[in-house]
Order: C-alpha cells, then sequence, then structure tokens
C-alpha cells in the first residue's frame, strides 16, 4: 500500500500516521522528521532548513525532493509507504509522481484529513501542553506565529493538491473533526472499497 496523508498542522497526520502503520505493515516517510532529524545534526541540509522552519515557511522544493528520491531507494520501503508531510507544492506532487513512475509504482490512495481551522490552533495548543507535562522539547516551530505561517503555507501551497489528487481520482476525502477513532474507521473503510 502506497499513500499519502494530507492535512494541515494539528489534522490529525501524526496520530491517524500511526495507526495506518500500524495496520498496513508500511513505512512512513515524514519529510518534517527528516529534516528535523537533519537540523539536529546540524548536515548541510540541515543548516539550509533550521531557520526556515522555524518561522513556519517551506524548505525549497529541491531539497525535499532529493531527500524523498534517496529514503525511496531504501528497502524498508518496498512493501509501502506512506508520505506524511510530502508533497506540500503542485511541483513537488508532479516530481513525486515521476520519481514512482520511473520505479513502476503508484499512489494507490491520497487519505485528505479535513478539518476546519478553528479547531486547528486549539489542537496544537493541547499537542504543547501534553509535550510539555512529558518533559518533551516542544517543536521549533509550535507557536502562534509559526502556526500561522504554517497554515499560510498550507492554504496557499498544499490546499491546491487537493484538486491536483481528484482530477487523478485517488483522493480519499476524510471528515478529520470525527472522533479518532471513528476518522481511522472512515479511512480504513474507504481504503477497503478501493480494494
Ligand atoms: P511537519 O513536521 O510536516 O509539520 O513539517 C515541519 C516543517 O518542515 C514545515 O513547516 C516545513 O518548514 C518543513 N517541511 C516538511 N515537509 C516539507 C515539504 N514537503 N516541503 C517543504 N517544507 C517541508
Amino acid at each position: 500500500m502506497r499513500l499519502v496523508l494530507l492535512g494541515p498542522p494539528g489534522a490529525g497526520k501524526g496520530t491517524q500516521g500511526d495507526r495506518l502503520i500500524e495496520r498496513h505493515g508500511i513505512t512512513r516517510l515524514s519529510t518534517g522528521d527528516m529534516l528535523r532529524a537533519a537540523v539536529k545534526a546540524g548536515t548541510p541540509v540541515g543548516l539550509k532548513a533550521k531557520d526556515i522552519m522555524a518561522r513556519g515557511d517551506l524548505v525549497p522544493d529541491e531539497v525535499v525532493i532529493a531527500i524523498i528520491d534517496d529514503r525511496l531507494k531504501e528497502p524498508d520501503v518496498q512493501n509501502g509507504f506512506i508520505l506524511d508531510g510530502f508533497p506540500r507544492t503542485v511541483a513537488q506532487a508532479e516530481a513525486l509522481d515521476k520519481l514512482l513512475a520511473a520505479k513502476g509504482i503508484r499512489l494507490n490512495a491520497v487519505v485528505e484529513l479535513k478539518v476546519n481551522e478553528g479547531a486547528l490552533l486549539k489542537r496544537i495548543e493541547t499537542r504543547i501542553a501534553e509535550m510539555t507535562a512529558r518533559g518533551e522539547q516542544v517543536r521549533a516551530d509550535d507557536n502562534p506565529e509559526a502556526l500561522k505561517k504554517r497554515l499560510d503555507a498550507y492554504r496557499v501551497q498544499t490546499a491546491p493538491l487537493s484538486a491536483y489528487y481528484g482530477k487523478k481520482g485517488t483522493l480519499l476525502e476524510i471528515d478529520g473533526m470525527l472522533p479518532i477513532d471513528d476518522v481511522s474507521g472512515v479511512i480504513e473503510a474507504k481504503l477497503k472499497a478501493l480494494s
């Protein structure tokens, strides 16, 4: 199974992604996680991405496309994967199509978690409170200013992917405002209906 998980920050991609990888035995490919690891390790990509990410802006397409290109060559993704946070622009989606076509594979579905924007800030606030309570370090971009930028970036650069994948017939639109278990249930039912 090869999936893309689409949705704004706070939509529940982390939670639903965890469930999908467990249920389907697939690998999660999160460009956000990979970039955060690069920032932590101080690699050239990390140095380039650090300030951009902290502001809540998007890292240049060519940087994330190169990361995904490399990652798709690794053995653990050959059984299937879920892309979380990639693609985020139409140019990235087109590049992904090319990468997959070169491998002779394609996406089974794009799962879009639809949520109303008013709920997102609250969800992120809850995430920050939970992480702080667990003694974990809060992400550099989990603050009101960066969040506003991340939501703007989503609205302007990423939301058009809904139409892009809608035209291809691979889009599954999911009501992300439902309780977590119900969201998972709807996703599984729609994936089943595909196969
Ligand atoms: P995420 O963990 O998916 O919320 O990503 C955190 C940050 O990493 C984003 O706000 C961007 O700065 C950067 N990032 C992650 N994935 C991408 C991508 N596909 N394209 C551009 N920037 C990205």
